[in-house]
């Protein structure tokens, strides 16, 4: 059998301790061998303070996870590769589209794999729901991805600056899953962001926007739901209508539930990752941060109530 390909993994935070690290567990082809964080490390492995370090340091090292904000993650990314190395790209995959397309040519230039990911389109029902949609013509769809800031965000002060997104930091997960249900590709015709006066991110967003020719696609996105959060994607089409809750976690065909499944989300992501190494491949899907890019470009902007954690 080949040797676990080695990985380094860059900015303990939330969702590296949630996720990559108990994927990287379940994941034999992968073998986790350092850290590098400004402020955490791992007793049981070799930590540095930042990539340059772990770079230099770590040279048997084949592949790098960042699990960093998107500020500062072009950086860290194009010195991995310009060091040789794979790289996956917690979602979204940058601060801008250009940067991504700079990483892309880089990573061709330099013979590595590449991978953006977008985590919530390995949620169970995606796949099945994308499935069923191939023989149904999808009429509308309605997004609502509505959670409390407050409790999934708490302190991260990353998220309200440029290049953060705001609450399309959730939100991008449902046009990510949207953008893979959806044959024809999804462009933005209006938008409308609230930004609290103290902040530099939307807080909430209204999004319209078609598919091919005539889909339309309606999504509300708000970070003052409190309570139970709701991310929910509702396909209105000529067969079924077909629901997708709790993230994509649950697929309901006419209301009557199909799957609800555990996450295994991060699981998909690492062994699709070792697939692309393996096929000498990159997978970069911008579709879903262009969405997101357009509607700063093309939203109206209003001033709502300052926000403090
Ligand atoms: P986080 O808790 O703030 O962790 C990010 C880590 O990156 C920090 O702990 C920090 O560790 C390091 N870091 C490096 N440069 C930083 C900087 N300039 N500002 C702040 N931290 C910096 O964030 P997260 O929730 O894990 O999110 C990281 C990425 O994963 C984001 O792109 C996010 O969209 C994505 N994601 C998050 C979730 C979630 O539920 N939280 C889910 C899916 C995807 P050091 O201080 O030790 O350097």
């Amino acid at each position: 059998m080949s040797q676990p390909i080695s990985l380094g993994l860059v900015g303990l935070g939330v969702i590296a301790r949630a996720q990559h690290l108990p994927a990287l567990k379940a994941t034999p082809g992968l073998r986790l061998a350092a850290i590098a964080s400004r402020n955490a490390g791992l007793e049981t492995l070799p930590s540095y303070p930042d990539i340059a370090a772990l770079l230099d340091a770590e040279p048997d090292l084949q592949a790098i996870s960042l699990c960093t904000p998107p500020q500062g993650r072009f950086a860290q990314a194009a010195a991995a590769i310009a060091a040789g190395r794979h790289v996956m790209l917690e979602k979204p995959p940058g601060a801008s589209v250009s940067e991504v397309q700079a990483l892309s040519a880089l990573a061709r230039a330099c013979g590595v794999s590449l991978f953006a990911t977008w985590h919530s389109r390995e949620a169970a029902a995606v796949a099945q729901a994308r499935e069923m949609l191939a023989d149904l013509e999808v009429r509308s769809v309605e997004i609502r991805w509505m959670e409390d800031v407050r409790h999934w965000h708490p302190g991260q002060d990353w998220i309200w600056q440029p290049g953060g997104l705001g609450v399309f930091d959730p939100g991008i997960n449902a046009l990510s899953i949207v953008t893979r249900l959806l044959r024809d590709p999804v462009r933005l015709t209006r938008a409308h962001l609230e930004l609290p006066e103290n902040r530099q991110a939307p807080i909430a967003a209204q999004l319209d926007m078609v598919a091919g020719l005539q889909t339309r696609i309606r999504a509300q996105f708000d970070w003052r739901q409190t309570g139970k959060q709701t991310w929910e994607i509702v396909l209105r089409t000529d067969g079924p209508e077909i629901a997708l809750r709790e993230g994509g976690a649950r697929l309901e065909v006419d209301g009557e539930a199909r799957i609800s499944a555990p996450d295994q989300e991060y699981r998909a992501l690492y062994a699709r990752f070792e697939q692309l190494i393996a096929r000498g491949e990159s997978d970069v899907d911008l579709a879903p941060l262009q969405l997101v890019a357009d509607a700063f470009l093309l939203g109206e902007q209003t001033r709502v109530a300052a926000f403090h954690d």
